[in-house]
């Protein structure tokens, strides 16, 4: 017999090799036979009288089923783990259910916005809520118009907005996104019209945009609007506005080195021959060849040994928000458009306490999400008179990006919480 163990609820000795829990039991504790037992048995209690107050937990049927396995008893360890396949089956009904529902909901949301829509065809407001529909009952095709007649209908909304809130650089960095595909739509422009948009970037410019990639981009277009006058030279001028967008890109890289989009946005500018600049493309051309690399080499490695369904792979993180919003009974559409100020999904809600509009912005990134970009959604979420900007990273966020978001209409939502949301609204994790 080995040394005598003091147990810690009767304060009685024992011998240790002999009355030791087991596993399972609470292992922080040192229990003599007597007490095990005990303890065991005011847990079966406790466990037993949640069951019947709430036959259907999940949870408690699982820990319930655990204690019956310490207990080895079978016969009850079997009723249990019958009733928890019971409840999950009624779990996967009642989201069912739910499901039906909101398609039903959305298809009389359907007819009532397409009878708004035909007596008001350019409401932006009717037009968005026509897209989230669409978007939730799978019409692409149907979404893809509205989205585009969308596009048209912002250019007066937005010249409206500037108007109200005429020192807002946003505003006129997205006017300017908007009219750009406008001019390039039609191929014939008036100098006017190029006019009025190198105006609005300008003035996005020079009221201090804070991103510095629209400050790039904004950059871009006004260097390549000066091609696109009649004589289709790169004046000093659009020379001048093409080495800033160079400027502002790199100094974006240079805190986020592998990132694809900035890479191919100096691609881009370097690309044009007249700025002389073959060894800088060159240069940045295999950075981005790299990147992308590494950027498939990362989601191969973390798609590997997770439990992906054969038909959710290639839908992006985005697409895996989107729809984890409309089964929270959100209506929601993704935007697919630069003017959107890097927007990725619209959504509305008509519950009562939190009906209105949210813009949602989805990072798919292995590094913590920084206050810059929070910064931006923020910007968004006044523009677009929005409710709440609900900014989704699948890593986390900078403590300076916490502390920007406190107090204000922003709600940002790690990588643990989506996953927890996931897993309540649509009995999955997010992979
Ligand atoms: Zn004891």
């Amino acid at each position: 017999m080995g040394s005598l163990e003091k147990c810690d609820r009767c304060g009685g000795r024992f011998p240790a090799v002999y009355c030791y829990p087991p596993q399972g039991a609470n292992k922080s504790l040192n229990l003599c036979k007597r007490c095990l037992e005990e303890a065991q048995a005011e847990r079966r209690r406790q466990l037993e009288n949640a069951v019947s107050s709430d036959p259907y937990n999940e949870e408690i049927l699982e820990q319930l089923a655990s204690v019956y396995s310490q207990l080895k008893n079978r016969v009850e360890q079997a009723r249990i783990i019958a009733q928890l396949r019971e409840a999950k089956r009624r779990r996967l009904l009642e989201a069912a259910r739910e499901e039906k529902r909101r398609l039903e909901e959305a298809q009389a949301e359907r007819r009532r916005l397409e009878n708004a829509v035909s007596s008001d065809p350019y409401n932006v407001e009717i037009l968005e809520q026509l897209a989230s529909v669409y978007s939730q009952l799978d019409k692409r095709d149907e979404e893809a118009e509205i989205l585009a007649r969308l596009e048209k209908a912002k250019i007066p909304w937005l010249e409206k907005a500037v108007e109200n809130d005429p020192q807002n650089p946003d505003l006129y960095f997205r006017l300017g996104e908007l009219l750009i595909p406008d001019l390039s739509y039609r191929g014939n422009y008036s100098s006017s019209e190029i006019e009025k948009t190198c105006d609005a970037f300008l003035k996005a410019v020079a009221l201090g945009l804070s991103n510095p990639i629209s400050r790039g981009r904004a950059y871009y277009r006004l260097g390549v609007l000066k091609e696109m006058t009649p004589t289709q030279d790169l004046t000093p001028l659009g020379k001048k506005y093409l080495n800033n967008a160079i400027r502002e890109f790199r100094l974006a890289l240079s805190s986020n080195p592998d990132n694809v989009e900035i890479l191919e946005h100096l691609v881009l500018v370097y690309s044009h021959q007249q700025l002389g600049k073959p060894d800088e493309l060159a240069e940045i051309q295999a950075r981005l060849d790299e990147a992308k690399v590494r950027k498939k080499l990362g989601s191969t490695l973390s798609s590997v040994g997770s439990h992906t369904n054969r038909s959710e792979k290639g839908i992006s993180f985005e697409q895996k928000c989107l729809k984890l919003i409309q089964s929270m009974g959100f209506r929601a559409h993704s935007t697919k458009n630069a003017a959107d100020g890097g927007i990725d999904i619209i959504a509305f809600s008509n519950q009562p306490l939190v009906a209105g509009k949210y813009v949602v912005q989805c990072k798919n990134w292995s590094k913590p999400v920084g206050e810059p970009i929070v910064r931006d959604l923020y910007g968004v979420v006044a523009a677009e008179n929005a409710n709440n900007g609900i900014l989704i990273s699948s890593s986390g966020f900078t403590s300076s990006a916490i502390s920007f978001a406190v107090g204000k209409r922003l709600q940002l939502i790690d990588g643990n919480q989506l996953n927890q949301l996931s897993l309540s609204h649509q009995g999955k994790e997010v992979d």
